[in-house]
């Protein structure tokens, strides 16, 4: 701008000849520097031309509006900091699942109060008060197991992605279901998604308040349940809807054996201590062998019911399944959960027979399932259980101490066991009994537990007729 400043000086100078005479003429030409004349000239050129005063105020303008929405802009953020929270809730985080269903409840429960009170009108108004500003809802689907086993589906309005608004014990919320466009959890196939919750800075505590609700909400969902998990990729997710607790007394082991194995669970679950004192990794494994059908897994199953515990079941004969994926589920397993690895032969055998025709049937080494077992060394206690059909086929270093510590063997029915399962399904029908368990016993074959389920199932409240096909039993 200055040299332009020049320039214009310049040329405007008028010759020296137009000088007025009073001029020296001795007086070098002046150096072309604004005179007041000249910044006169420049001033008069400037406002004369309206194409300049009208692009030098627009440029005004614009600087002033730049200037004023940084401002706001800087403004906002400050206020929005000061006044807002947010609460960030990634489809990662436990918590999501548990805030959608407490929102689905949240609508569900909105609208039953009000349809109470005043009849279709009012749910749909309590659904419109909720979704004020929803026009872009999804549904979540949820079953519902009655006790007679049934099933039925229950359908909630969920916000779907995008902005709304909720009130939540005074407090408004706004709630951002965003969609990741670019992210995808690669196990399941559904894009990445985070919550957003906003509120007032006034009424942060809402959020603590909500959580701790939607948590409750869904520890009382599983509540007298036993969660199972399976692996999925290298997550677990829980498979199906949570099982009702069986009971141990459901499960027939022969004289003492269900005790000996709770005694001890419970003593080692009582020994966090005693482990962090001498250095040891906190964890136990059992194996359980037997015959198929002879209770194994239902053993296990009423085992963590008893305990308030769920189940993670890992298939180590599943193709996809390597060594680092192994390592990984066993070092991530949730809380309060045991660890089964049912039919632990079958990995190996299967291997072994696909070694030799050149193929691998499964991603597992020996090795792997060996160092996955001794790394799994966490505060929180391990229980590891195993079972078998075929103990023999074992290595014997999976199971050493360290690796198995109990191993106990589930049998076919025992003489005790066929009189108490008899009972367990005929009350009282004691002389019944006696004759049951002799035929059985004469039979002279292994009979399994499962087996005689199957004999009192078919004759269900005829202890006579079951006694009569007694027989049958000979044929598995
Ligand atoms: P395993 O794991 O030993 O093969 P399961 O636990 O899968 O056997 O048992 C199969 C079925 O037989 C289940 O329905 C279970 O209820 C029944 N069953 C087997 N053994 C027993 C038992 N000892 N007491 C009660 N039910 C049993």
């Amino acid at each position: 701008p200055v040299e332009i400043a020049a320039g214009v000086a310049s040329e405007t100078v008028p010759s020296p000849a137009a000088l007025p005479t009073s001029t020296p003429p001795t007086s070098p030409v002046p150096a072309p520097t604004p005179t007041p004349q000249n910044g006169n000239l420049i001033s008069n050129f400037l406002t004369s031309n309206p194409y300049f005063a009208a692009g030098f105020g627009l440029m005004g303008i614009g600087v002033g509006l730049a200037a004023a929405r940084q401002v706001l802009v800087r403004g906002s953020n400050l206020l929005y900091r000061q006044l807002l929270v947010d609460l960030e809730i990634p489809s990662k985080d436990k918590s999501y699942a548990w805030f959608l269903d407490w929102m689905a409840r949240e609508s569900v429960a909105l609208s039953s109060v009000s349809e109470s009170a005043k009849g279709i009108k009012g749910r749909f108004l309590a659904l419109r008060n909720l979704y004020a500003s929803s026009h872009h809802l999804s549904v979540q689907t949820t079953y519902k197991q009655h006790d007679n086993g049934s099933v039925s589906a229950n359908f909630s309005l969920v916000p779907g992605p995008g902005k709304h608004i909720l009130r939540y014990r005074g407090a408004y919320i706004q709630v951002n279901r965003e969609r990741s466009a670019r992210l995808m959890d690669l196990t399941s196939g559904t894009p990445f998604e985070t919550i957003t919750l906003t509120t007032l800075y006034r009424d942060r505590d809402v959020f603590r308040t909500l959580l701790q609700e939607a948590n409750a909400m869904a520890m009382k969902k599983q509540e007298g349940k036993t969660v199972m998990y399976v692996s999925w990729g290298p997550e677990w997710r829980p498979f199906g809807q949570p099982r009702r607790k069986r009971s141990l007394q459901s499960v027939i082991l022969d004289q003492g054996v269900s005790e000996r194995i709770c005694e001890d669970v419970k003593d080692f679950l009582h020994s966090g201590k005693w482990y962090a004192d001498r250095g040891i990794p906190y964890r136990r494994g059992y194996l359980l062998y037997g015959p198929p059908g002879s209770g194994k897994s239902s053993f296990i199953q009423a085992l963590a019911g008893d305990l308030d515990y769920n189940i993670c079941i890992l298939n180590l004969s599943e193709q996809n399944l390597t060594d680092d994926r192994l390592n990984h589920l066993m070092n991530h397993i949730p809380e309060r959960s045991i660890l089964l690895l049912e039919d632990i032969d079958a990995a190996f055998n299967k291997r072994e027979q696909a070694d030799e025709s050149g193929y691998k049937l499964s991603g597992v080494t020996f090795s792997g399932l060996l160092n996955a077992l001794d790394g799994v060394a966490s505060s929180e206690e391990r229980l590891i259980f195993m079972t078998t059909n075929h103990p023999d086929k074992l290595d014997p270093a999976l199971i050493r101490p360290g690796r198995v510590d109990v191993r106990e063997l589930i049998d076919n029915a025992s003489e005790y066991q066929i009189r108490k399962m008899f009972l367990r399904f005929y009350e009282g029908a004691d002389g019944v009994c006696e004759k049951f368990v002799k035929k059985v016993v004469e039979l002279g074959v292994p009979v399994s537990t499962a087996q005689l389920q199957g004999l009192f199932v078919y004759n269900k409240n005829a202890p006579e007729k079951a006694l009569e096909m007694v027989p049958y039993l000979r044929s598995p």
